[in-house]
Order: structure tokens, then C-alpha cells, then sequence
């Protein structure tokens, strides 16, 4: 396997953003860098190459900024999952709870086959609560899940417990 950690160098902290006492681990200067970027693609469709994918969701929005990469890397289609009121056909919608408030995610309906493969990705694993309502919409179309995958996933927040049954992947890893 492609060894990840080197990338973390590349992968910037940010004090106090969005708010005060949050720390934002920002990708996009891991995107800019040519051969730090090259290898998170390579790592991801390492991961996922023999597994028969059809399609890589990606969430908005950072997971559409690689997404699209790594589907064009497995010989799959790219679908969008986005915030409300941005995608023109008929959508699955789902809400979910935020610390503060609730946010929504929609998927075209004619999105996914039955059955399916799909992987879904986006740039970070905090919680969980983004892909857990994202996991929704997937099975409300019928699709099958292989896999889910992240750029960053925060260890401390123990978001993957909430998918147990699904195999979960990241390239760097923070505690
Ligand atoms: P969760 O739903 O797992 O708690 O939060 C993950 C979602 O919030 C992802 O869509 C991710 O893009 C965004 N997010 C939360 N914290 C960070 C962060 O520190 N850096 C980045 N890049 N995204 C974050």
C-alpha cells in the first residue's frame, strides 16, 4: 500500500475557523501540490480498483473537487450529492442534525441503478453526521455501498463507529 503520511505535511491547520476554538485542517494546499495530489488519487484507486465500483459520490463541496479524480481513475461515473435547491430533477432529500440546527443533502432520484456500486467520498471524517445522512439517500435509491472514503479523518471524534458494518477509508489520520 501507498504510504499516506508524508501528505500530512502538506495538509494546513487553521486556528479558529469557521469560529472560535475550531481547528480547520484545510486540503487545499495538499490539492496544489502536483505530486501530493497525484498521490491522494493513487491511494484512493489503489483502494478501490478491484472492487467493481460504478459510481463515486461526492459531497458537497470538497468532495467534489477529487471525486470526479478518482471516479475517472476506477472507469466510473462522478454523481453529485448537494445542498438543497441546486440540482434541477426530481431529488431524494434528506435532514440531518447539525451541533447547531440541521442541514439538508439532495440526490437526483435517477441518480442510482438498484444495486449498484457505489463509493462516496468527501474530504474529511468529523462526526460522521455528513456521510451517515448521505448513507440515506444511497439506500432510498437502492444502491450498494463498497466503501467509504476520506482525504482526513479526525480519530479523536470516532465518526467511523457509526459505520460498523461498512469499510471505511482514510489517508491521513489525526488524533
Ligand atoms: P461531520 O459530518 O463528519 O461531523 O463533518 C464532516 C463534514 O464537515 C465534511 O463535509 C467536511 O468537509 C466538513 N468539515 C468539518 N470539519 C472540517 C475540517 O476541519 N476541515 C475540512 N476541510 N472540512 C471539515
Amino acid at each position: 500500500p501507498i504510504d499516506c503520511e508524508p501528505l500530512k505535511d502538506l495538509v494546513r491547520t487553521v486556528p479558529d475557523f469557521p469560529k472560535p476554538g475550531i481547528l480547520f485542517y484545510d486540503i487545499t494546499t495538499l490539492l496544489k501540490d502536483k505530486a501530493g495530489f497525484a498521490q491522494m488519487i493513487d491511494a484512493l484507486a489503489a483502494h478501490y480498483i478491484d472492487k467493481n465500483i460504478d459510481l463515486v459520490l461526492g459531497i458537497e463541496a470538497r468532495g467534489f473537487i477529487f471525486g470526479p479524480a478518482l471516479a475517472y481513475r476506477l472507469n466510473a461515473g462522478f454523481v453529485p450529492v448537494r445542498k438543497p435547491r441546486k440540482l434541477p430533477a426530481p431529488v431524494a432529500r434528506v435532514t440531518y442534525d447539525l451541533e447547531y440546527g440541521s442541514d439538508t443533502l439532495e440526490i437526483h432520484v435517477d441518480a442510482i441503478e438498484p444495486g449498484q456500486n457505489v463509493v462516496i467520498v468527501d474530504d474529511l471524517l468529523a462526526t460522521g453526521g455528513t456521510m451517515e445522512a448521505t448513507i440515506k439517500l444511497v439506500r432510498q435509491l437502492g444502491g450498494h455501498i463498497a466503501g467509504l472514503g476520506f482525504a482526513v479523518e479526525l480519530d479523536f471524534l470516532k465518526g467511523r463507529e457509526k459505520f460498523p458494518d461498512l469499510d471505511v477509508y482514510s489517508l491521513l489520520h489525526y488524533n
